[in-house]
């Protein structure tokens, strides 16, 4: 969206003052006003000026939420649900002033159940947060956004990351939610069943709604077993035509990497100059196979028999814990180590989808444009 596209929205400032007045007597101090902090609840990681919000309110529960939402309904005043605030298309702005409902004090792990691989959770819970709580479970949650954002953000963005090849996105992985509505109704969508063909499939109506539809005020999510072993790496082609046809036939063979992203070479630059790395300043893929020790191995070795094929440079994996995280944190902060080649700038972010065979063609078009 250019800035010039932004419509003006007509506040309702009588609503507001009277919803205001309401919040303040039933919420205290979970119910604040002052310009710094909603100031905050307004500035995300966008290019978007940010626009205000008229108080930032602090729910403990799903009926707390449904409290606020009717208020706010009864005197027709929007309400902006609010995660970690990391949203990059200025999703969080009040462009008709408002209430923000910032969802992070709803931050418990309510069960998990590692026999049936799935856990239910508070929106505000973050994904580090959630893999911190898993880690002597042996199991983890995959989807992972640079952002350590909220999970009910995650959801409402259908956010995905670097393991969406294999692991998919928020999309696959949210089993059931339960949200507030606009009239202030609680439903819950499912049930924990992996399979269900009944009635509407409204969790995924839900998830990529962006805060439309509904308040998230829990969600059961699909976990997955640590993999025995996991081995990633770098590997720099000559161009980024021979990287794209290296990671078509990568597929089309059936490797089944857990992650593989491009990366070319003015990010390459990037990367080095932010995170004091001395990868190639070519087009390079960073890839991370899971599976066992023989498995990831022998993955590993046909990925760099095909990067060859392609003219690879050589195909240096690890399966040491503390590289691997390195190389992940680094491709992780290539949002700011972009910004940082132009400081003062900030980013206006592209995204498009295509088919495999137009992958070369279409991954040089974001420079042309
Ligand atoms: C450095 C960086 C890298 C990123 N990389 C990726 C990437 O690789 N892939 C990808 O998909 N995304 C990526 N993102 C975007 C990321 O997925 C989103 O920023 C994140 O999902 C938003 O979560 P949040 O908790 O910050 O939500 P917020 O920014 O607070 O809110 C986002 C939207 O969700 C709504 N919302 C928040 N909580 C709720 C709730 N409980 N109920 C209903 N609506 C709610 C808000 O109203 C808003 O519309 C990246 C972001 C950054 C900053």
């Amino acid at each position: 969206m250019a800035l010039a596209d932004l419509q003006p929205v007509a506040r309702n400032d009588a609503g507001s003052a009277a919803v205001v007045g309401i919040l303040k007597q039933r919420f205290g101090e979970r119910f604040q006003t002052g310009q710094a902090i909603r100031g905050q609840h307004a500035h995300s990681t966008t290019y978007i000026p940010s626009q205000l919000p008229d108080g930032v309110v602090f729910p403990h529960s799903t009926e707390e939420v449904q409290e606020i939402v009717r208020v706010c309904g009864e005197h027709r005043v929007p309400v902006i649900p609010f995660g970690t605030g990391t949203s990059l298309e200025g999703h969080v702005n009040a462009p008709g002033g408002g209430i923000c409902i910032d969802m992070m004090q709803m931050n418990k792990v309510l069960a998990v159940h590692a026999e049936d691989l799935d856990c239910t959770i508070e929106p505000g819970v973050t994904r580090e947060e959630l893999n911190t709580y898993l880690r002597d479970t042996g199991l983890f949650f995959p989807i992972d956004p640079g952002a350590n954002a909220s999970l009910g953000g995650m959801a409402s963005t259908r956010a995905s990351g670097t393991n969406a090849v294999r692991y998919g996105t928020m999309r696959e992985n949210v089993l059931s939610l339960t949200a507030v509505m606009a009239d202030g109704r609680a439903i819950t969508t499912a049930k924990r069943a992996r399979k269900s063909s009944a009635g509407y499939d409204l969790t995924r109506l839900l998830v990529g709604s962006e805060g439309t539809l509904g308040v998230i005020t829990g969600l059961t999510l699909k976990l997955y077993g640590i993999p025995q072993a996991i081995s990633g790496g770098v590997c720099p082609f000559p161009s980024v035509d021979a990287a794209c046809n290296a990671v078509i036939t990568t597929i089309q063979m059936g490797v089944p990497v857990a992650r593989i992203e491009l990366v070319n070479a003015l990010c390459m630059r990037a990367l080095n100059g932010y995170a004091k790395l001395d990868y190639p300043e070519t087009p390079c893929l960073f890839l991370e196979f899971h599976g066992t020790d023989a498995g990831v191995r022998e993955q590993a070795e046909t990925f760099g028999e095909i990067a060859a094929e392609f003219g690879g440079g050589s195909f240096q994996w690890t399966n040491v814990a503390e590289e691997r995280t390195k190389l992940w944190k680094a491709r992780h902060d290539a949002y700011w180590a972009g910004l940082s080649l132009k400081p003062g700038a900030t980013s206006c972010l592209r995204m498009f989808a295509c088919r495999s065979r137009d992958l070369p063609n279409a991954s040089t078009r974001p420079r042309k444009t």
